[in-house]
């Protein structure tokens, strides 16, 4: 017997932990845009798994690829080199413009390889006393959930009950240069910041932040690591959100869409007289760099190769703005777009971001709230500007109260 959506629903959230709140759809399977329940009613998804789906769902070319390495090998660990693992750091390295790639698994991970890998620098390269490196990190930040990393968060449901937590971070307001320079002091090793606030709400910071950070970054010794995992691989109409303002960070720190939605794949990618720093022994992952993998990725920065995921971000963008700048006054208050990716602050009159998420899927549109009252938009760069147009003119009939 069928067991509806709604049932499934109930039933997963009676067997798991309540870390999540999600929107009561079971899914079922998906293709480019669309996602299907178990119902068979269909969806368009407008959050691509918080950017992990850049290129949609069960994208033909990287299906391939994972389908041809999972019957080939699947494993080895780092003990042992595999015949994709070349090819995978030499691509991703030259789409950073880099010299060495270093594979983990999840965001967070490549963000705590990130802080290893900037105090190991501190204290071997830049000089650093024993055990005093200090990092810079923004207001509002959002990179991940371990201990360490909520711990340098403001976000209290992200931080509260779970400290102690581990010192040597310095926050400072998201976007004020001025505020970064008077935190820098001989202990500053690196400053870990988001190019754009994707959790935050897709916040932007003012023009010429990211290249005014470059230079003080480059005058102060101070290494620049961009956390990409959201804003970066495309999102923003550009391979990455530093590329707007013409910069090049010391580390990229980027995951999701590099594993195509279908693994996990993340890495560190920066110079040989960074990543240099670690030997063996110092730091690894079990699946880090495996074989599917580095296949999957290799066909993820095949595809940003070709700059067509980037152009059609820039392109479906314009559209994306101009919908969403026509419902301000009319349920938004205010929108923060780049590229196909936005962040629509809802009238509050109007509803919680979360009464307006219900009211889209009950349109056939799934999107996530972010902080209250702030919905992000992030759909898959492969969405078609007519369906996008349908699923705006969703959201416009929502926050009008239609
Ligand atoms: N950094 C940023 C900017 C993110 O948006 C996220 C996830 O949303 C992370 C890091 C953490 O990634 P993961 O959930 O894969 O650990």
């Amino acid at each position: 017997q069928h067991e509806s959506s709604t049932e499934q629903f109930q039933r997963a959230e009676s067997r798991t932990a309540h870390n999540y709140h999600p929107l009561p759809v079971v899914v079922e399977h998906a293709a480019g845009a669309w996602m299907t329940d178990v119902d068979g009613t269909r969806f368009l998804d407008l959050l691509s798994g918080y950017s992990a789906l850049n290129f949609g769902h069960s994208h033909p070319v990287l299906l391939q690829a994972a389908h041809a390495q999972l019957d080939k090998l699947t494993l080895t660990s780092r003990a042992f080199v595999h015949d994709q693992f070349a090819d995978f750091c030499a691509a991703l390295g030259d789409l950073c413009g880099k010299d060495l790639v270093l594979p983990m698994n999840t965001g967070a991970e490549a963000v705590e390889t990130a802080i290893k890998v900037i105090r190991k620098w501190g204290y071997e390269v830049k000089g650093i006393a024993p055990d005093q490196a200090e990092i810079i990190v923004a207001a509002g930040n959002f990179h991940g959930r371990t201990t360490t990393i909520v711990g340098f968060s403001d976000d209290p449901d992200a931080r509260d009950n779970f400290g102690p937590f581990a010192p040597g971070f310095v926050m400072v307001p998201y976007g004020d240069l001025a505020a970064v320079e008077a935190a820098i002091t001989e202990n500053t090793a690196g400053i870990i910041i988001e190019p754009i606030q994707g959790e935050g709400g897709v916040v932007i910071p003012p023009d010429g932040f990211l290249r005014g950070l470059r230079e003080l970054c480059t005058q102060r010794d101070v290494l620049f690591a961009a956390d990409e995992i959201q804003a970066g691989l495309g999102r923003t109409g550009k391979t990455f959100a530093c590329d707007h303002e013409d910069v090049v960070p010391d580390l990229y720190l980027l995951g999701k869409a590099l594993g195509g939605g279908i693994v996990p794949v993340s890495a560190v990618v920066a110079n040989r007289e960074i990543l240099g720093v670690l030997r063996p022994g110092q730091h690894g992952s079990t699946f880090g760099g495996n074989p599917l993998a580095c296949a999957v990725g290799t066909a993820v920065v095949g595809m940003l190769a070709t700059d067509e995921p980037q152009t059609r971000a820039a392109e479906l963008g314009v559209v994306l703005r101009e919908r969403l700048e026509a419902m301000i006054g009319h349920g938004v208050l205010a929108v923060r777009t780049r590229g196909l990716w936005a962040g629509v602050d809802i009238d509050p009159q109007v509803g919680t971001g979360r009464a307006v998420c219900e009211r889209l899927m009950a349109r056939g549109v799934l999107a996530k709230d972010t902080h209250g009252s702030t919905i992000r938009l992030a759909p898959p760069l492969v969405v078609s500007e007519e369906d996008l147009v349908w699923g705006l003119d969703q959201l416009a009939a929502v926050v009008r109260g239609d």
